[in-house]
């Protein structure tokens, strides 16, 4: 093939690039969370713009009775990605984090896996950036108060993605668990984000403009109910992401405009998985392309029923490949064998050509 990018290059002289779970934060401490979070949600948008160029499909779901594994798949001409994540509710009994995820990212033409990243605290930004974009599109604009529902591995970054790209300035917290709202309010300290501690979700959703559910339970459960919800309210729902797991009342859905990612995968797992499949829907990028409406009043209730789409984490996983590279971060790794000749793949067994001789066991005598 005579289209040899640089990219391509890189590869065959030094293998795929291997972002690991250190290297991933410091990429992030050094870039600044902030920054990282703007430039996936601008990546996120220009996907979503674009949305007709790429290859599509629901994830692949592999269910158990304590959680599910995914396989998250997606294309465009240029690259491919995919992501593998867990969802297990229960792990944090175990030490294990409810989330946890790795992708990787490849050139279409030849196949060669250029990136081989984590994706679990990647899958917290990206989520966290998709969320306020969506609430910049649909929440009211003078929306500075936000309730945050569920306080684990998630809530940080969907605090400070709504501090910095939607506006919010106060946060009204709730969780089950009170050490889990004690660990957001410390890892929040120096935000400078108002923060209300609240004694239930009722108390924590009242007055707010935005409420973000993002709680962990393989349940049917009912998060927030009609009574809580007020006109005008942005609903961010991103804890409901599986069949037989999802945060709200279907009577709120009944009377919100609600907004998806990919409507054949949303159908499936999300908050709407409970209503008739002809309820209606808007997928996202329409309303990014102005072809369909968003918020068309100011007392309107709308809800984004957030899954988490494959699109979003190739967003990500270029914004990680772009970053590292720059930063001159990660490792090359030999994931896929280097050849002489690619068409001989058995030479690989042959002993090495060069290779010291190896020590006598037994010292032989005089
Ligand atoms: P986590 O286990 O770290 O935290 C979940 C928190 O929810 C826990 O602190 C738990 O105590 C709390 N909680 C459970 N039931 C509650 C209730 N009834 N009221 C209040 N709080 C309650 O999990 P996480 O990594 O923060 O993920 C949270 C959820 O978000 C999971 O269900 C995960 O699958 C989902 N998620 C969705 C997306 C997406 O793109 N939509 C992305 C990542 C994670």
């Amino acid at each position: 093939m005579q289209h040899l990018h640089a990219d391509i290059d890189h590869f065959r002289q030094r293998g795929t690039l291997y972002l690991s779970a250190p290297e991933a934060a410091e990429l992030v401490r050094r870039h600044g969370l902030g920054r990282c979070m703007s430039a996936i949600a601008d990546n996120i948008r220009a996907d979503f713009l674009r949305w007709t160029d790429f290859d599509k499909t629901a994830r692949v779901a592999s269910h158990s009775r304590d959680g599910v594994i995914e396989l998250m798949p997606v294309a465009d001409a240029q690259r491919y990605s995919f992501k593998y994540v867990n969802g297990h509710p229960g792990n944090t009994r175990f030490g294990l984090s409810t989330v946890m995820a790795f992708g990787v990212l490849a050139d279409v033409d030849t196949g060669a896996p250029l990136l081989l990243s984590e994706l679990t605290l990647t899958t917290a930004l990206r989520t966290a950036a998709m969320s306020a974009l969506a609430a910049q599109t649909l929440a009211r604009p003078d929306s500075r108060v936000m309730a945050l529902i569920g306080n684990g591995a998630q809530s940080e970054f969907q605090a400070l993605a709504f501090q910095h790209l939607v506006g919010i300035t106060a946060l009204r917290l709730f969780d089950v668990d009170g050490a889990a709202t004690a660990k957001l309010v410390a890892n929040l300290e120096c935000s400078g984000l108002h923060i209300t501690v609240c004694p239930s979700t009722a108390d924590a959703v009242r007055d707010a403009d935005i409420v973000t559910t993002v709680t962990a339970d393989k349940a049917m459960a009912l998060i927030l109910t009609p009574d809580m919800i007020e006109p005008g309210m942005h609903l961010n729902a991103v804890g409901g992401d599986c069949p037989g797991k999802t945060e709200l009342h279907g009577d709120i859905l009944d009377a919100a405009a609600v907004f998806v990612e990919y409507e054949p995968q949303s159908r499936i797992e999300g908050e709407i998985q409970h209503q008739p499949a002809d309820f209606p829907v808007t997928e996202l990028w329409q309303v990014l392309r102005g072809e369909r409406s968003g918020r068309t009043a100011a007392d309107l209730v709308t809800v984004f029923d957030s899954v988490g789409f494959a699109l979003e984490d190739f967003s990500a996983l270029r914004f990680m490949f772009d970053t590292a590279m720059a930063l001159g971060l990660g490792e090359r790794i030999t994931l896929i064998p280097q050849l002489e000749d690619p068409k001989n793949l058995y030479a690989m067994l042959a002993a090495p050509r060069h290779a010291a001789a190896p020590a006598p066991a037994v010292r032989l005598a005089a």
